[in-house]
């Protein structure tokens, strides 16, 4: 069994998402800055990062997006929740996201859709990219597991979505990492196999979310396959004019 997931493992860091982007960490500096900056302003405001679940809160809107836009906040487990290992702060980049990119991790397709499923998938990924990758902590900023539960991926992600002015610095795709909000869908989805109807759900609340709070149009969700060269997300990019169509359901309520 370990085996298999060894293989596994090895595959995806050779063929499949994400394999490559490591190279793409540099950005303009003066977008750049360290998330103690943005934590010491955080508490002033009243120190909100401490919610890790929230739901139906009022949503702070860009400027650019319909201000009474309110989309019910999915329930989002955070790094703590989860039990992600311990890792420095994060690059933070000081202005909103412009678009969602959709990956699948390439990891084995289960039937478990159990809570403890998810939080396991996360410390695989997590211990993948900082063991394997040589990054600092998980590439993507949100994981969706195939029972559709959705974790926190690299640390602060959670904190920056809910403030809605800017993001942590991701590791998920050549050249819009410090653009775009990436989410793994764990499981294979290149050669057949289709994600859950919860993991296909969680994902449309999860973009509107994301939508929502950073202003993001619902046609700039992509799939990594529209940056680099990669089959990934698989199947999950074919439906995207589905998913972008359901997420703008969401948002016009
Ligand atoms: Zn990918």
């Amino acid at each position: 069994m370990s085996a298999l997931k060894i293989n596994f493992m090895v595959f995806t860091s050779a063929e499949g998402c994400c394999q490559d982007v490591g190279k793409s960490l540099t950005r303009p500096s003066e977008l750049v800055m360290t998330r103690s900056f943005k934590m010491s302003r955080r508490s002033v405001l009243g120190g909100l990062t401490g919610l890790a679940a929230v739901s139906a809160v009022p949503l702070v809107t860009s400027k650019a997006f319909a201000s009474e836009t309110q989309v019910e906040a999915p329930h989002i487990h955070s790094c703590a929740d989860w039990g992600a290992r311990p890792v420095g702060d994060m690059p933070v980049v000081n202005q909103a996201p412009n678009k969602i990119i959709c990956h699948h991790t390439a990891f084995p397709n289960t039937d478990d859709h159990s809570l403890e499923y998810a939080f396991q998938n996360s410390r695989e990924i997590q211990d993948l990219h900082i063991d394997q990758n040589g990054w600092p902590d998980s590439g993507q900023h949100f994981t969706n597991s195939q029972g559709g539960h959705i974790t926190e991926g690299r640390f602060g992600s959670l904190g920056a979505l809910q403030d809605g002015t800017y993001m942590i610095q991701g590791a998920h795709v050549v050249g819009q990492n410090s653009e775009a909000i990436g989410i793994e869908n764990d499981g294979s989805y290149h050669d057949g196999a289709q994600p859950s109807e919860a993991q296909w759900n969680s994902l449309i609340n999860l973009c509107a979310y994301i939508c929502a709070q950073y202003g993001i149009p619902s046609s700039e969700i992509y799939g990594h396959m529209d940056f680099n060269e990669t089959q990934c997300p698989g199947v999950i990019h074919e439906r995207l004019p589905e998913l972008r169509e359901a997420v703008q359901g969401v948002l016009d309520g």
